[in-house]
């Protein structure tokens, strides 16, 4: 059986290689046939030999996702892409355009096990982890398709990173090597829903990766209600690990917040978030919901924009950094798992 190339950090693609004969440099030319050149088959390889080709091709594949759907905001180019896996699953990824540069948002898993009632991802269950490889390759694929230098990288699409660890640490620290996509650590997001190890863990880890959580609501009662996972892992615990985090690493962290017409975005709400939150480097980003079908027991509404200025204000007021999320791709499928829900039914 071939083996994804995409799964081998540098030092075991050396290694490998040099089982196969091959030095140290050819995986340096492989590599940035790859990443750079966007070459996909061993044959394009021009400064290989044929022999030396022909034994890479029997060991690897470079398994890039095909496309299945590709749909583009004619607002503001976001775009938003449905791959289709070796394994027939089906994961979604989104190019988000800023003057300044491109942001990637990138998949964990297919589908996801956290089930927050908001989520479109969520509705459709979890099926499996992604390898290391799989996340890699969402990179270079949309760089591919769009002929854009992606210069940040969030792990904000489907799944949650951190029930997915080994996978997504090893992911990150492939496009971090500088023979692939030698993207800066301090470029690269994980949002997660918050599990206290794995925060800590991280911190220890990768002290430069930075941090998103998604808390959602101020208190237990309110984010047991749209956080499953609260039930297992309550918000105090949540913030300590977030604040360990911090001491840990120095990091700002961001904390998203979505904003639910009366469910979580009144004045008392944003006092008792501000009552969490004081004291520490947080950064809160609101987020007016993206209502998505199905939600059972509860009304998801976007809130009034007073209702969002006046939670703002709240937080300026308590000198809690924060910002209302400027919306990408509103013509588009633009929430989570959007995209894979009309496709796979
Ligand atoms: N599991 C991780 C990463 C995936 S969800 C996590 O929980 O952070 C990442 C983000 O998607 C959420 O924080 C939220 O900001 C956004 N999101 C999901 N569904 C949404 C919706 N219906 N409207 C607005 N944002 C949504």
């Amino acid at each position: 059986m071939k083996k994804d190339i995409f799964d081998f950090d540098y030092n075991e693609l050396v290694n490998e290689f040099s089982k196969l004969g091959l030095e140290k440099y050819r995986v340096d030319q492989v590599l940035d046939w790859i990443f750079q050149k966007k070459v996909f088959n061993f044959d394009g390889m021009t400064n290989l030999s044929k022999e030396n080709r022909t034994v890479l091709d029997e060991r690897f594949s470079i398994s890039i996702p095909s496309l299945l759907d590709m749909q583009v905001s004619n607002i503001d180019k976001t775009t938003k892409f449905l791959w289709r896996l070796e394994d027939g699953n089906t994961i979604e990824s989104v190019l988000l355009f800023h003057p300044d540069r491109v942001t990637a948002c990138i998949s964990s898993q297919v589908g996801c096990p956290a089930k927050c009632v908001f989520c479109a991802t969520g509705q459709s269950g979890f099926v499996r982890d992604l390898k290391a490889g799989e996340i890699v390759s969402q990179v270079v694929a949309m760089e591919a398709q769009r002929r854009v230098n992606i210069g940040n990288i969030v792990y904000m699409g489907m799944g949650e990173p951190l029930l997915n660890y080994e996978e997504v640490l090893k992911s990150i620290r492939i496009l971090h090597n500088e023979k692939t996509k030698n993207m800066s650590m301090r470029r690269i997001s994980v949002s997660t829903v918050g599990i206290p190890e794995k925060i800590i863990q991280l911190a220890d880890d990768l002290p430069e990766v930075k941090l998103a959580i998604s808390l959602h609501a101020p208190n237990n009662y309110k984010r047991d209600m749209i956080v499953p996972m609260n039930r297992k892992y309550s918000v105090e615990e949540i913030v300590y690990a977030a604040k360990e985090y911090q001491k840990r690493t120095k990091n700002r962290v961001t904390f998203e917040y979505i904003l639910i017409r009366e469910f979580n975005d009144s004045r008392d709400d944003a006092e008792k978030l501000a009552d969490l939150l004081k004291g520490m480097g947080a950064y809160v980003n609101l987020i007016p919901v993206n209502p998505v079908d199905n939600v059972e027991n509860l009304k998801l509404e976007r809130p009034h924009y007073w209702a969002v200025d006046r939670f703002k204000e709240v937080l300026d007021k308590r000198n809690i950094e924060n910002e209302i999320r400027k919306e990408k791709g509103t013509d588009i499928d633009a929430a989570c798992g959007q995209l894979r829900r009309r496709n796979v039914k």
